[in-house]
């Protein structure tokens, strides 16, 4: 009888070679200070990129610095973030984030978080409204590299598909799996690459395994693909 957590830890790094393959292995460089991410990171939920980088440089222009946009009145800045979608949501959420963090450090500086262990900075940003994991992880990956796997959809819907976690499972299911069968240096390129598969091949609607590298590892393919019984 096979080792389970072996043949999981196999697989998962033969989805990382073979994505890797075909999408090549990107390599981490830090992309934004971890205040800007994280405010980037609440007013992408439930939206597009494009609608997220357009909101956030409304923000920035509006506010270039956070102080400004702790201080403004609510509605004015709701009108700033309009073009990002569920601003009502988010824009009390940013500014009670923004206020948060100033009452507690006196500036808005989280470059700390790269020192403390990940559970800790995890605890720490999820204890704001509209901070869950997902946002947690995505900014201790992209800023400092550090060991979270961040799990956003395709993430999520490629490693259930392919059998990496049960098939119903939960995003933070699907990231303790990773964050416990994929060595840490691979976080960052294969979150990358689940996320280029998911929107290239992988698709919500109508997958096309055909012409998918994952095809003889992907339960949900072999499931799939399976003559019909006659
Ligand atoms: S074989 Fe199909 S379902 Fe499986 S990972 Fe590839 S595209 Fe997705």
């Amino acid at each position: 009888m096979p080792d389970p957590d072996l043949v999981l830890a196999t697989k998962i790094a033969t989805v990382h070679q073979r994505l890797g393959d075909v999408y090549g292995i990107r390599a981490w460089h830090k992309q934004a200070e971890p205040i800007d991410e994280l405010v980037a990171t609440i007013l992408s939920q439930n939206t597009s990129d494009v609608n997220t980088h357009r909101s956030f440089q409304a923000l920035k222009q509006a506010y270039p610095d956070w102080a400004q946009a702790m201080k403004a009145p609510q509605h004015e800045l709701i009108e700033v973030i309009r073009s990002g979608g569920l601003a009502n949501q988010k824009g009390p959420r940013i500014q009670n984030t923004l206020l948060q963090i100033y009452a507690e450090q006196g500036d808005f500086d989280l470059n700390w978080l790269e020192d403390v262990p990940v559970n800790e900075a995890r605890a720490w940003l999820t204890q704001f409204k509209g901070v869950g994991n997902k946002t947690a992880s995505i900014l201790l990956l992209f800023c400092f590299n550090r060991p979270a796997f961040a799990v956003d959809t395709h993430v999520q819907r490629v490693s259930r598909r392919l059998g990496l976690a049960p098939a119903n499972a939960s995003a933070d299911t699907v990231m303790h799996v990773l964050e416990d069968y994929a060595a840490p240096a691979w976080y960052y390129p294969l979150h990358i690459n689940f996320i280029r598969h998911g929107r290239a091949l992988c698709k919500a609607r109508k997958p096309q395994c055909e012409s998918c590298t994952l095809g003889d590892i992907c339960d949900w393919y072999q499931e799939n693909s399976r003559p019909v019984d006659q």
